[in-house]
């Protein structure tokens, strides 16, 4: 457990991993990352375009707004927030300047270092996981074509992948000699094998595995949005 996190905010964070990231909803700032908060009106934040979060309407608690933004600068970028992850794996993708806002739960970082776990019980040594996409303002989600609703512009979604080899797109998790969606289901199966360990620790979600494409390799999107989801190639 990182000694920079105030025993105040202990009770308020899943640390389990070295995670050194406090629930956005606390006042105090932790890290020393500064955090800047968002009106419900504000489709900015210092310049930096977020775009229109959809109305929660019917659905739960966890499809409010973010309020509360990490700020991100050229001098944090790098800063450790667990044990194998940095601040600017998360960061949107979308062109900007400086500095940048960043929703990030908890939650999904505790996930993360979960599956980097049970990765290393399976003799896969991974410093980290590929972040391809983590936050996303509701503007780029919306570029993508993506639902607007995406867990992705609430900060507890990442869509990953593991490169041990560091050859730039998913490994041969499953050691068939092939780099095929069956290395993103074996991930996903890996996942989903925690599962009820997940459940205990408050980290349920969504879960899909996705093929690779000429543009990337197979991947696999998790989330925890309270409440396990599956879609998309079947688990
Ligand atoms: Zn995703």
């Amino acid at each position: 457990m990182s000694k920079l996190v105030p025993s105040c905010l202990i009770a308020a964070v899943c640390i389990c991993a070295g995670i050194a990231l406090a629930d956005l909803g606390d006042t105090e700032a932790h890290q020393g990352l500064p955090i800047v908060s968002r009106e419900d009106s504000q489709t900015t934040l210092n310049g930096y375009r977020l775009g229109r979060y959809p109305p929660r309407e019917a659905y739960p608690e966890v499809y409010n707004a973010p309020q509360r933004f990490y700020e991100v600068t050229p001098k944090n970028r790098t800063q450790r927030i667990s044990t194998h992850f940095r601040l600017e794996q998360f960061l949107c993708k979308q062109p900007a300047g400086w500095p940048r806002y960043l929703a990030l739960r908890p939650e999904l970082i505790e996930r993360l270092e979960q599956i980097v776990t049970v990765l290393s019980q399976e003799e896969i040594h991974a410093d980290s996981l590929v972040i391809m996409s983590g936050y996303r303002t509701p503007l780029y989600n919306a570029s993508l074509g993506n639902v607007p609703r995406s867990r992705h512009i609430y900060g507890d979604a990442a869509d990953l992948y593991v490169d041990a080899d560091g050859d730039n797109r998913m490994d041969d998790l499953n050691g068939d000699g092939k780099l095929d969606v069956e290395d993103a289901v074996w991930l996903a199966r890996l996942i989903e094998s925690v599962d009820s360990k997940a459940a205990e620790l408050g980290l349920e979600g969504g879960l899909a595995a996705y093929p690779p494409t000429e543009a990337h390799g197979g991947f696999v999107h998790v989330d925890t949005r309270g409440f396990p989801v599956r879609w998309g190639k079947a688990l």
